[in-house]
């Protein structure tokens, strides 16, 4: 008799469209693994009541008998929650990611044929890695007229003879090397496990030289001391013909406001990008822009406890309960969990489901609004 291997995998059903997207991606995700292992893998699925439904059923949105649950099953998948706009309520999505110090958000951005793109750039195939505890996020900031921003305007005024104004806010970014190389570690480690090309650490360190500039000094040190053998630096290039020698990966680095042009002119030059959190923010949304938008952007957030697959959009209220709303990103979140948990094959028959998808022609509303005219005439003919 065989036992099958079993997993056991949260999952937070979300609030609005929440339960629609998951439950899609669990009934995908049950068919890839069937279909890869053929029985002889498993995934348990099991509920982990947080948000609305926690409200109703024990009074709270982030009951701690849930917060025992996922700190035993260790990888989960989340719909997304709603959060109350008001009343100080500190997003649940957040807490999650801090209580797990889930220090890496990973964010894939691919162009797969036939959606519709509005900048049509079949090239993107890019995979973000943004640092998820540091920099402006830490929260370190006082309003221009409190107490905490008055006593630090005048230690920098008496210690280092710094006069700032008197109605500057102030704000403090945080960047240390050990968050920074943990995440670099990460980035590096998925890039050759992945047989990716090009790793290109996104900064500012023109400006900001000991926190930005830090990050990319950090991460380059993780890949010359920890990942010699797999990466080449763009001035040993010369050695080899101006070209990247076959099996390895060329690590470089781009200043950030040139990047984000960059990322729409030269798209085809990036491949895995590695930023400190502010960066990630802003080129993960430009990056998904590239290729069909919220609806199809899935994301995971991994740390050394373990992690948490998400759509990066929210609860779309106002389509809640209607069966129209694009459940890709949450299929293509787990399709992401797969792949970290090693379940390589259950996770290329996810990817390759939602190929055959768009190519044949299926869309929900999201993307045809993104149509040009031709692309939507060519839609009618197919129907
Ligand atoms: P949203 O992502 O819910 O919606 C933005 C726009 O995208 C809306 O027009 C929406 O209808 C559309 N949209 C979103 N997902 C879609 C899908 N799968 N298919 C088709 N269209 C889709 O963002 P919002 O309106 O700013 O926020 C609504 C709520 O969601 C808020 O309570 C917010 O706090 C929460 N939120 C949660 C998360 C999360 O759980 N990670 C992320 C963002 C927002």
């Amino acid at each position: 008799l065989k036992v099958p291997e079993k997993v056991v995998i949260g999952y937070i059903e979300g609030d609005g469209i929440g339960p629609e997207v998951a439950y899609a991606a669990i009934k995908v995700a049950n068919a890839a693994v069937e279909k890869a292992y053929g029985g002889s893998r498993k995934v348990i699925w099991y509920e982990v009541v947080v948000g609305e439904k926690g409200e109703k059923i024990f009074g709270t949105r982030l009951p701690s008998q849930s917060v025992d649950v996922l700190k035993k099953v260790r990888v989960f998948l989340k719909a997304p929650l709603e959060t109350p706009v008001g009343g100080g309520f500190r997003s649940i999505n957040v807490t999650l990611r801090q209580l797990f110090d889930l220090y890496a958000n990973i964010r894939p951005v691919k162009y797969f044929p036939g959606l519709p793109s509005p900048l049509k750039k079949p090239e993107v195939d890019l995979v973000i890695f943004r640092e998820n505890t540091e920099d402006v996020y830490a929260g370190i900031e006082w309003p221009y007229d409190s107490p905490e921003a008055a006593k630090v305007r005048e230690f920098l005024r008496r210690e280092f003879g710094i006069n700032l104004r008197d109605d500057a806010g102030i704000g403090i970014k945080p960047i240390s090397k050990f968050g920074t190389q943990r995440i670099a570690r990460l980035a590096l480690k998925f890039a050759v496990e992945n047989k990716r090309r090009v790793v290109t650490v996104m900064h500012k360190g023109n400006i900001q030289k000991y926190t930005e500039g830090a990050f990319k000094e950090w991460a380059f040190e993780v890949a010359r001391t920890e990942f010699r053998q797999h990466v080449v630096f763009e001035e040993e290039l010369g050695q080899y013909g101006g070209q990247v020698p076959p099996g390895k990966i060329l690590v470089n680095d781009r200043i950030a406001d040139n990047m984000l042009q960059q990322l729409l002119t030269r798209t085809g030059e990036y491949d895995v990008i590695l930023a400190p959190n502010l960066n990630g923010d802003y080129v993960s949304d430009e990056a998904a822009g590239l290729v069909g938008g919220l609806g199809v952007a899935p994301g995971i957030d991994v740390g050394d406890w373990g992690m948490m697959a998400e759509p990066v959009h929210g609860t779309a209220p106002k389509y809640r309960g209607k069966n129209y709303v694009n459940p890709t990103a949450t299929i293509l979140a787990v399709e992401l969990l797969f792949r970290f948990m090693g379940w390589i094959e259950a996770a290329s028959y996810i990817s390759k489901g939602v190929e055959a998808t768009y190519r044949s022609g299926y869309y929900t509303a999201d993307l045809v609004r993104q149509m040009d005219e031709e692309e939507k005439r060519r839609v009618k003919e197919v129907l």
